[in-house]
């Protein structure tokens, strides 16, 4: 039928909340397109890579053009320790590339909150009236597919690979209740990711201040939440419902086997040495 969505079945593709989760099958990618491409639309992407993390880059810059809103106008936030290193990576007319020095952090934990952080000021000094999305994105991740307006909403979340089969006694949260990112046992929806997250401009602004202000609150009360800001951004969106839901397609990991649902791995985190590449353990 004409204005059907394609399905699927064998997947969850709506929350409890009314909003899709995506998955491939469930969008065409083209009338997507043609009714985005009318809005002009300017996409902002941050990636951070701090220390011996630079080495990913290259990758995730050139599958990136490949993949990630093609055709669209891009604006790419390179945040980095080592200005000098960011490879040259050619893009698109409509695309380009911003790189922002950063300090370098001694703790890798330290490096990946204080994204949350960066990544506000960028929206308050710089994007707040230019770009319509933002995305922010591990470096340590590599394109395989398409990744494009299907994914657009006011605030998005990721599944996480690891735990979109389980149910939330499972999901790794953080249980301690002096924690700002403290989650009961009756609480939660899905285990999101931290590695890739986005929405709109006010959205992910209020998002990252929200996020960052608790976990600056805990590190004071001396703990810091199990897995960091991907422990806060799960309580936020617990409470602050997303108003799309990307399927694991968008952060899958290489080192998993590819389950039978996944039809097509978009972004994936390519199996790294902690050892080697972290300045800590
Ligand atoms: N990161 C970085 N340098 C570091 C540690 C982390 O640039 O030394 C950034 C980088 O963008 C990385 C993100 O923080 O992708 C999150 O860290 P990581 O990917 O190691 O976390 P994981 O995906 O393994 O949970
Ligand atoms: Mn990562």
């Amino acid at each position: 039928m004409p204005g059907d969505a394609p399905g699927r079945t064998d997947v969850q593709t709506m929350t409890s909340w009314s909003v899709p989760v995506v998955w491939e099958g469930t969008f065409d990618p083209v009338l997507l397109d043609s009714l985005y491409q009318a809005k002009n639309l300017t996409i902002a992407a941050t990636v951070f890579a701090v220390g011996k993390y630079i080495r990913f880059l290259k990758k995730f810059l050139e599958t990136m053009e490949q993949h990630f809103f093609t055709g669209f106008n891009v604006h790419v936030f390179v945040f980095t320790d080592q200005p000098n290193e960011v490879p040259k990576v050619k893009m698109a007319s409509g695309r380009q590339r911003t790189v922002k020095t950063v300090p370098t952090l001694n703790r890798w934990q330290d490096i990946s909150a204080s994204r949350m952080l960066l990544v506000l000021t960028l929206i308050e000094e710089e994007l707040r009236d230019y770009a319509d999305f933002i995305f922010c994105l591990d470096v340590d991740s590599e394109f395989h597919g398409r990744w494009g307006t299907e994914s657009l909403g006011d605030l998005v979340g990721v599944l996480h690979p690891g735990y979109y089969k389980s149910d939330r006694s499972g999901f790794p949260y953080e249980r301690r209740p002096i924690s700002k990112a403290y989650m009961a046992p009756e609480e939660g929806d899905f285990y999101y990711c931290g590695g890739a997250f986005g929405g709109n401009l006010q959205e992910v602004e209020r998002f990252c201040q929200t996020c960052s202000i608790n976990f600056w609150d805990d590190r004071i009360k001396g703990i810091e939440a199990a897995w960091q800001e991907e422990s806060h951004l799960n309580r936020y969106m617990w409470i602050n419902k997303p108003s799309k839901v990307l399927s694991p397609e968008y952060l899958w990991q290489d080192f998993l086997a590819r389950n039978p649902e996944i039809h097509l791995i978009r972004f994936s985190g390519i199996v790294k040495n902690y050892a080697e590449i972290r300045p800590n353990v």
